[in-house]
């Protein structure tokens, strides 16, 4: 049987194997070093025990708090858009299972993730420290404000939706930087796709999608 450390590693890396194949390349996913994050980061470690046999599925699964970790397609399509360097400065908003950090974890130098719910960043915390991660820094608070502390990011993803950039997110993003943000209203959003010129950025519309809220001063009340 399955269990959460992956010591049943073959059928789980088997299974993961398949998930990589006819979700993710089958749809158009090509970067090489996105797909080998992927194929190395044991998603059953960040899904509750009795959601295991569901991990490699196409679809999101709660995390408890009422939140999820996302459907592994958006966050491969997500990851891939970012066209992370190995020597980049991440910061990543919604930290939730630590899943998406721990693939970020695996293409950039530093990742700085931060969760507003604290049990949440606790339980990522627990689970990169179990895997071996540690360039990983973790905050609780509210996101929308970013982490001013460490700016500038060359990227900056942002894994709930937003009625809009967070102003503060948009100042803590270098010049030539990129982010990643679904974008529009609690119902449905739109991912988007910013690249920060002359100290704008210039926003590519790419295609529907549904995440839970981004809370907070820059996100939905
Ligand atoms: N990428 C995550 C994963 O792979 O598990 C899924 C993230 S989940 C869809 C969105 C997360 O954003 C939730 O954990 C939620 O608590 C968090 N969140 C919402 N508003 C926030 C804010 N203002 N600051 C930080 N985190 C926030």
């Amino acid at each position: 049987m399955m269990n959460s450390n992956g010591s049943s590693g073959n059928y789980l890396s088997e299974l993961r194997r398949e998930m990589v194949e006819s979700q993710i390349i089958a749809r158009g996913v090509k970067d090489p070093r996105v797909i080998k994050a992927i194929l190395e980061v044991p998603r059953h470690a960040f899904v509750p025990p009795e959601y295991i046999d569901q991990a490699y599925n196409d679809y999101p699964l709660p995390i408890g708090a009422g939140q999820t970790i996302s459907q592994p397609y958006m966050v491969a399509v997500m990851t891939e858009l970012l066209e992370v360097q190995d020597d980049n400065k991440v910061l990543e908003i919604g930290t939730g299972s630590g899943y998406q950090t721990a693939i970020l974890a695996k293409l950039a130098k530093e990742v700085y993730t931060v969760e507003r719910i604290p049990e949440l960043s606790q339980r990522a915390q627990r689970i990169l420290r179990k895997l071996g991660i540690t360039n990983v820094h973790f905050k609780v608070g509210d996101g929308s404000e970013g982490w001013p502390e460490h700016a500038p990011y060359d990227r900056i993803i942002v894994t709930a939706a937003a009625p809009d950039i967070p102003e503060p997110l948009e100042e803590q993003l270098k010049g030539g930087g990129i982010i990643v943000i679904p974008i529009g209203d609690i119902g449905g959003q739109i991912l988007v796709k910013g690249i920060k010129k002359n100290g704008k950025i210039l926003k590519e519309e790419l295609f529907p999608c549904a995440f839970v809220p981004l809370r907070g001063k820059y996100g939905f009340n």
